[in-house]
């Protein structure tokens, strides 16, 4: 089967009969079995996708066909699914299958979406090289030495294989955007309060957001159509109306207003050929006639210490429901204490003491065994700033930074409609090269946290070409909500 790159290529052949749904999704799951070695899916959803395809297949041929007909599309791993599996890549959660749908999911069956399977990721979206997942390390295909980033590694190496059409991820602090700029494939993270939340496995609930990694511009703006919206199911959801972005995409000329951050650029950690290209583009930009200026934004070294601090903190929460009692992975290997926890169901006051300690004993093992390294990291990391005697001076001194984050970084899009930066300080890295220092593997995030600090929209694209042969991406950044303008002018980019 030809290679499609976009949906409008899948639907011309689909509606002119040249390619039925069931052909492609075959075609998909036969290319994701040849490319097992990259270890993107944890899991191809072969009976529903193929039962799915069936039924778009007859609607159309009624023409009664939703908008994404033909569109064959991963989750992350972290992304509920009723009655499929999802363990946000943990063995505490491994064979715990979904009781509902995330509200993204439901949305994307209304229109006819092909759900092909779900992606391998860091462990509870936590990581910059999908070297956290329990289930294994996913292969970057431009170069199978190297990480395809994190924590949305399966899904860009998905979309960047052709395994399926589009995928989504998640993006607490870069995890669509690094991924998608390693792989050679667009990333936007949307809006804080853009995309429901519904069904996804909470990481850190204030800086979460659902988004969609694709080969091109139209077709992120068609999956964030369908996608965004008010939701009775997250209450942190807009009521903003959702603009057709993929009509807007083309009717925008507009020349715009650019910033982008001297410090940024001047980073000694930056790549030099990602400078070089960034200048290119800040060139070819001003040489259309947008206008493009440097801004200073003094706070860099400030973002991945506060991004750290209060991800942390809100993961410690989050991840507390996981105690072996509810959901997933209990320890085998607490059977005294088992029995006392079944003491206390049916429990006589007298034997509290003794029940208590079989319960915390179930947590402890369950916990300690379930959870992967980077997680316990976080899970301590997170207790220790939420905890009485450092909160203020931890967690409390965070949100007052992430205060000051968000207002220097409004200040700038006062008078700007975009910032401009790199994705990533680099491209790809090897396998190993940044997993025994947690501190290396931080700072990879330093220029896409700030979107997830301030809650703004940002998107990496994919047009950048490193002499050592890996593609890297190039990030924009824009006002809240400006989703529509961040698109088209996203399309205008890639012609760069
Ligand atoms: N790499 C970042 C982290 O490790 C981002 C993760 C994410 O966006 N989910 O936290």
């Amino acid at each position: 089967m030809k290679t499609y790159n976009s949906l409008s290529e899948v639907q011309s052949d689909l509606f002119s009969n040249n390619v039925s749904c069931v052909e492609l999704t075959k075609s998909y799951i036969n290319r994701i079995n040849d490319n097992k070695h990259l270890n993107a899916f944890l899991e191809v959803f072969e009976k529903s996708a193929l039962e799915k395809a069936v039924l778009v297949d007859e609607k159309v041929k009624n023409k009664t066909a939703g908008k994404l007909a033909g569109m064959v599309i991963a989750l992350k791993d972290n992304i509920c699914y009723k009655g499929h599996k999802v363990s946000a890549s943990s063995k505490i959660l491994e064979g715990f299958e979904s009781l509902f749908s995330a509200t993204v999911v439901e949305r994307l069956l209304n229109e006819d979406a092909i759900i092909i399977g779900r992606c391998n990721c860091d462990e509870f979206a936590m990581g910059s090289s999908n070297e956290n997942s329990a289930f294994g390390k996913v292969l970057n295909p431009h170069d199978i030495k190297r990480v395809p980033g994190g924590s949305s590694g399966g899904s860009a190496v998905a979309v960047a294989a052709d395994l399926c059409l589009a995928a989504l991820g998640t993006d607490t602090g870069g995890s669509i955007r690094q991924p998608a700029s390693f792989c050679g494939v667009v990333g936007l993270k949307p809006t804080y309060g853009r995309v429901s939340r519904h069904g996804a496995i909470a990481y850190a609930s204030s800086f979460d957001q659902i988004g969609p990694l694709t080969k091109n511009i139209e077709d992120a703006a068609l999956i964030m159509e369908v996608m965004s919206g008010k939701d009775e199911h997250d209450s942190t959801v807009s009521l903003k109306p959702v603009p057709e972005y993929s009509k807007e995409l083309n009717a925008n000329t507009t020349k715009f207003r650019i910033a982008y951050l001297k410090d940024c650029l001047e980073s000694s950690g930056l790549d030099a050929e990602i400078k070089v290209r960034i200048n290119d583009i800040i060139n070819k930009l001003k040489a259309a006639g947008h206008v493009v200026e440097a801004v200073d934004f003094p706070y860099l070294d400030y973002l991945v210490p506060t991004y750290y601090v209060l991800t942390t903190a809100e993961a410690s929460s989050n991840l507390a429901r996981y105690a072996g009692i509810t959901y997933g992975y209990r320890s085998a290997n607490i059977k005294a204490a088992s029995a006392k926890v079944a003491v206390t169901e049916g429990a006589a006051a007298n034997d509290s003491d003794a029940a208590s300690s079989g319960l915390d004993s179930v947590y402890k093992k369950s916990r300690s065994e379930g959870f992967g390294e980077e997680v316990k990291r976080r899970i301590m990391l997170g207790t220790f700033v939420l905890s009485s005697g450092y909160y203020d001076a931890y967690y409390s001194k965070g949100q007052r930074v992430r205060r000051v984050l968000k207002n220097k970084t409004n200040e700038i899009l006062n008078n700007y409609d975009f910032i401009l930066l790199p994705t990533t300080p680099g491209t790809a890295f090897e396998f190993g090269k940044k997993s025994a220092d947690p501190i290396a593997m931080y700072l990879e995030d330093i220029f896409t946290v700030q979107a997830n600090i301030t809650g703004l929209p940002a998107i990496s694209l994919p047009i950048g070409k490193h002499s050592n042969g890996l593609p890297f991406g190039v990030q924009l950044m824009a006002k809240s909500f400006a989703e529509s303008d961040l698109l088209s002018f996203s399309k205008q980019l890639m012609g760069t």
